[in-house]
């Protein structure tokens, strides 16, 4: 990791510090210094020895920044204990206590019967537990608990059944924890800290005061004047308050700190590396688009529309300049990405370059070759297709530099597949591909321009996180004249009524989807109740072609299937849920989806995509028989919202961030504190700040910044050393 200036921290070995006296100098460390501590292994803190190391690196607790950012899942609020004298029967409250007599026996039934009581000065309580011995441990004789729950009187003696409780101090492994010198276990307001694997909230309290002393007096990683703007307290106040608080409005301002912290910081992360990228240049500075692309547009059947248009400008502007381009492209199915794509494929071949398109599947990366084949037909422009099976032939073509554009599957990303002159990268549906694979890609060229692609609609909020240092261009509008999809959420009553609807619209010419249900388990039974389902529909459908396509059919197969219904030589398509992302048939009008509640909601808007692509109105009938809220809550928002952005907002707040989609793999630090859809303005302004000053100071090398590089890298788990060096 980066050292911090001023400290010298290698030479002063801090921690012996103590150990050489014969140094006075250095006994005294600085407030850089000091800072540095975040830094330090949990053992260096007094009382936490290799045993208490261990469980606490199961909480992901390794450094005493780990432990200082540990906060508080709740706190307790001395202010709203009830005395046990003044409890009434039935209320719900919280009293505390310390525990005075903890008692077991055996009912006549052989259940088990813990009781544990407080004495609080005005009365006793007690807690009551059946067959749950194991609270025992941590309820011991002479540590203070507060239990929270509704009171009973019961064999004349006030009790509550299954209470929460807290330890909140006391009788831990013989050490005395009471009070000390901070009263840390005795403030208005008490932390509780969140599950804990064999550490009570009493001893990581303990630990943090430890820690708040190691550090006290640090000094702060935001530039003083970020602290102003947004009217900050201190970073080692904000944290002291957080752990141990004074009063209510002070936690505020302590929380509401360290959330600035996470958030900028991030913020600051994503711009050091969108510079740094930047800075390197090296890129391709194609020209302006000429002849080629115009002819290419003239030839189009269709206006583009003002979203992709505007897309388009910002892609040629980025690959104009000499430094490499790294955009996403964010279009719901169907808006009309790939004529966009197509665009800087040809502005990459009028200048001599060579343009390559990389889709996640054999099927999409077929159907890609043929249509863009056929919108370059008459162009001056060779196209190429690389698959796992492509003869050697081929791919001389491609490193000679004949083919200009190619098309393919992670083929592309083989060794044996080399570029004359690769100049621009599309990666489409980008979120199927790792980053490795994208750069494996890129580097088979030198800096060429990156343009990631993907249809699944990400929330505002999240690409200014998830993808903050990428530029970002959105086509948020379809092309005119789509008539779009209804969605219907039917149960098994409906069923009659959604086939005669299939054999309507196929009696008009049209065709069909049914998606299998998903089967977890396997992809044998996801088979065969495919093939179930196929042979059910032929008896409902007598007379009419169907077809059956499933994930563990041959590609081969499965391309000829696929090519037959785009011909209309299938009525009615029967798929697991493989039916490719982006397969492109505008005469399918209609869409049913089996035990739809299984599915997320994100996939079931791509599986809706495939129709409502033409001019005709689609209907999508969703049957589901939804059992918790969650599924239900799922339903209805897509029956709502045909909107993707809207559905993956929805989906946001339905699902909570936790489960957010890519964000492990991204490199990131997480979000704790921060929820996306509460704090976009905060986000929005963090960012706006962080990137001016990244703009200023490109490497955070003046004065204060340095600590706030130090700090960058440190939550970053030190993975931006290498943006400074260089
Ligand atoms: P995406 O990749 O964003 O899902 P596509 O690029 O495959 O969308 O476009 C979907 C369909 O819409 C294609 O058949 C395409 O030819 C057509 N299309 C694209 N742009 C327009 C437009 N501006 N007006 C009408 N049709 C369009
Ligand atoms: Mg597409």
């Amino acid at each position: 990791m980066n050292d911090l200036p001023g400290g010298d921290r290698k030479t002063a070995g801090r921690g012996k510090e103590n150990a050489s006296p014969d140094n006075p100098a250095r006994s005294v460390p600085s407030p850089v210094d000091k800072l540095s501590r975040l830094a330090d292994p949990v053992t260096k803190l007094p009382g936490v020895g290799s045993t208490y190391a261990r469980r606490l690196a199961q909480l992901g607790i390794k450094t005493v920044g780990h432990l200082l950012y540990h906060f508080p899942r709740r706190y307790l609020d001395r202010s709203n204990v009830t005395p046990i004298g003044s409890v009434k029967i039935g209320q719900d409250v919280t009293v505390i206590g310390t525990v005075c007599d903890v008692n077991s026996r055996r009912t006549r039934s052989r259940k088990n019967i813990l009781v544990v009581t407080l004495f609080d000065g005005t009365g006793y309580m007690s807690g009551v537990w059946f067959n749950q011995e194991y609270h025992r441990d941590r309820l011991r004789e002479g540590v203070e608990v507060a239990f929270s729950g509704k009171v009973q009187f019961q064999y004349k003696r006030l009790q509550m059944v299954n209470p929460s409780y807290d330890v909140l101090g006391g009788g831990e492994e013989g050490e005395d924890q009471g009070g000390g010198p901070q009263g840390i276990h005795t403030g208005r307001i008490i932390p509780l800290y969140p599950g804990t694997a064999g550490i009570t909230s009493a001893v990581l309290r303990k630990m943090v005061s430890g820690a708040l002393d190691a550090v006290d007096g640090m000094a702060d990683v935001l530039p003083e004047e970020v602290r102003r703007t947004f009217g900050l307290m201190t970073l080692t106040e904000a944290l002291r308050e957080v752990h141990f608080p004074e009063g209510e409005e002070t936690l505020k301002k302590a929380r509401y700190r360290a959330l600035f912290d996470e958030v900028f910081i991030m913020q600051v992360g994503l711009a050091l590396r969108k510079k740094r990228r930047e800075r390197e240049g090296g890129g391709i500075s194609h020209g302006s688009p000429g002849g080629l692309v115009e002819r290419f547009r003239l030839s189009l059947p269709f206006e583009l529309t003002a979203a992709q248009e505007k897309a388009w400008g910002e892609i040629a502007g980025d690959m104009s300049r000499a430094i490499p381009m790294n955009r996403l492209l964010q279009g719901d199915v169907g808006s009309g990405k790939t004529v966009v794509a197509v665009q800087a494929l040809l502005l990459a071949a009028e200048g001599g370059y060579q343009g390559a398109i990389m889709a996640p599947t054999e099927v999409l990366a077929h159907q890609h070759y043929r249509r863009i084949g056929e919108m370059l037909e008459g162009l001056p422009v060779r196209v190429g297709l690389i698959t796992a099976g492509t003869p050697v032939e081929d791919l001389r073509d491609l490193a000679s530099g004949d083919v200009d554009v190619v098309v393919g599957t992670h083929a592309l990303i083989q060794e044996g597949v080399s570029f004359d002159r690769l100049g621009v990268v599309v990666i489409d549906e980008q979120q199927r591909f790792g980053l490795r694979q994208r750069v494996t890609l890129a580097a088979k060229g030198s800096a060429p321009d990156i343009l990631h692609m993907s249809a699944t609609p990400i929330p505002r909020t999240l690409s200014l996180t998830l993808y903050g240092d990428l530029d970002v261009s959105v086509i948020e509008e379809l092309p005119a004249g789509r008539k779009g999809v209804v969605t219907v959420v039917a149960d098994n009553s409906q069923r009659k009524g959604a086939y005669a609807m299939v054999g309507k619209e196929v009696r008009l010419g049209r065709q069909a989807f049914v998606i299998c249900p998903l089967v977890e388990e396997s992809d044998k039974l996801e088979i065969r109740a495919a093939e179930k389902e196929a042979r059910r529909l032929a008896d409902v459908f007598p007379g009419l072609n169907i077809g059956l396509v499933h994930g563990q059919m041959k590609s081969g197969d499965k391309r000829m299937v696929m090519d037959r219904f785009g011909a209309g030589e299938i009525d009615i398509l029967i798929s697991t849920v493989m039916v490719e992302v982006g397969i492109d048939v505008p005469n399918a009008t209609v869409m049913i989806v089996e035990n739809a509640d299984r599915f997320g909601l994100a996939q079931l808007h791509q599986l809706r995509g495939r129709i409502g692509r033409g001019s005709e109105r689609a209907i999508c009938v969703l049957f589901a028989d939804p059992s918790t809220d969650e599924a239900k809550a799922r339903m209805e928002a897509i029956r709502r919202y045909d909107d993707g952005f809207e559905l993956a907002e929805a989906d946001l707040r339905i699902r909570g961030e936790g489960s957010l989609f890519g964000t492990r793999q991204s490199g990131l630090p997480d979000l704790k504190l921060a929820r996306l859809s509460r704090d976009f303005k905060l986000i929005r302004n963090a960012r706006s700040v962080a990137f001016r000053l990244v703009d200023q100071d490109p490497v955070l090398s003046e004065g204060g910044n340095v600590l706030l590089r130090w700090e960058v890298n440190r939550r970053f788990g030190g993975t931006l050393d290498w943006l400074f060096h260089g």
